[in-house]
């Protein structure tokens, strides 16, 4: 959405006045690699998005906050000093929730405002519209108010109202990747401590094509705590090797395979081989990207994928037939499931030339084989939350 549009909306819906209108931007997300490491002391290595959640905000005289989204029917007008007494279990949560949020940290705001959202992120794909939703909300108050934006800060207080104010449990990649990201830049992330990095990521003539296997995805939370445990059990049995170890992901792929005898059966060792040897595939990756290598990359993602099907076992059906029908198109380097798997989205990246044919002949052949329409979505790696100033 380009500022002067998002302008225009906002004085069409709440009209003129001598208050500054200021326009703020917050991109969604997509995981590149590290899939099922981050509980396991590994690193994540999520890219911001071009794509992603606008908002355009004004100052008013009372003590009135006024919300309204461009994608969404509900609306409100509250009263700032009775903020959150109730959850409406509407979309508004998500900002009242930072606003309650900052009021916490001492950045009570000082009055009313009128807030306008505008979203490109379609929601609940796996993209993450709401971390973009209240990462956007507590950077832009912050700044009306002169306050200072901390971007790690704000990561942090997002997720808080994730999981608290609005009782959906998550990690804090996406508020962090959200926050933090940078045009031609994926961040490597320790989810643990926030220690992070950002390593170049030129995509040049590629793009990144995210495929929503529209699959509605039952399974995830039992198998997740199940995934859980399994690597917990195997944390148990290598800790009789190596006392001191703290997580799965702190151990070396060879010296997994040394200790294989020590594991009663094939799935938990499989369970620990994927964790390991995914870990040191980010890591590998961050080599890959800081030498331009895209292709040495792609083959990264590929192998991610293999081993989340057949060693983690979190993969699907529409998952795998999106993947195989994505490395089938001359000029797909790399593809693979992003997040937690049983459904949700592939992460491919495709020469731009071959895009058109990769999103007519993926299509076509997912929809034969699945009997399910699946979405695409042609994107490059952009900027974290920032204001939107000058002309775009
Ligand atoms: P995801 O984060 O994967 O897109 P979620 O279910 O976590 O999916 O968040 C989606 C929810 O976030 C939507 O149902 C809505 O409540 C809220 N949301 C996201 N973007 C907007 C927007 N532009 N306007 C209003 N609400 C939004
Ligand atoms: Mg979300």
């Amino acid at each position: 959405m380009k500022k002067q549009e998002m302008e225009q909306l906002f004085i069409s819906k709440y009209g003129e006045s001598a208050e500054p209108l200021r326009i703020f931007n917050a991109p969604g997300r997509v995981n590149l690699i590290g899939e099922h490491i981050d509980y396991n002391g590994g690193y994540v290595f999520p890219a911001a998005l071009e794509f992603g959640t606008t908002l355009a905000l004004r100052k008013r005289a009372d003590r009135k906050v006024s919300f309204a989204s461009m994608n969404l029917p509900y609306a409100a007008e509250l009263d700032l000093d009775q903020l959150g007494k109730e959850k409406s279990g509407e979309w508004i949560d998500y900002p009242v929730g930072i606003i309650l949020e900052l009021e916490k940290l001492g950045a009570r705001l000082s009055g009313g405002y009128d807030l306008l959202f505008q979203g490109e992120i379609p929601n609940g794909s796996g993209l993450s519209s709401s971390a973009s939703l209240e990462v956007v909300t507590a950077y832009a108050l912050l700044s009306m108010e002169g306050k200072e934006t901390d971007t790690v800060e704000i990561a942090r207080l997002s997720q808080r109202v994730e999981n608290g104010y609005v009782g959906v449990n998550s990690g804090i990649m996406d508020q962090f990747a959200v926050a933090n990201g940078a045009k031609d830049h994926a961040i490597l992330l320790m989810c643990d401590t926030l220690e992070y990095k950002l390593v170049p990521f030129r995509t040049g003539a590629y793009k990144l094509i995210i495929s929503n296997t529209k699959k509605r995805r039952g399974l995830v939370d039992s198998k997740y705590n199940e995934r859980r445990s399994q690597c917990d059990a195997a944390l148990e049995i290598l800790r009789k090797r190596e006392p001191g170890l703290e997580y799965l992901a702190h151990l070396q792929p060879e010296q997994l395979n040394e200790w294989r005898g020590d594991f009663p059966d094939e799935v938990l060792f499989n369970r620990a081989k994927h964790v390991v040897e995914e870990n040191a595939r980010v890591l590998k990756s961050v080599d890959a990207l800081t030498a331009n290598d895209l292709k040495a990359f792609g083959e990264l993602m590929n192998a991610s994928h293999d081993s989340l099907r057949d060693l983690y076992e979190v993969s699907c059906l529409e998952l795998d037939v999106m993947v195989e029908e994505a490395r089938k198109i001359e000029g797909t380097l790399g593809a693979r499931m992003t997040g937690a798997g049983f459904g949700g989205c592939t992460v491919s990246l495709v020469h731009e030339d071959a895009v058109d044919r990769f999103l007519a002949e993926v299509g076509k052949a997912y929809l034969e084989r699945t009997g399910i329409e699946g979405e695409f979505y042609v994107c490059g790696v952009g900027d974290g939350v920032h204001e939107m100033k000058g002309e775009n």
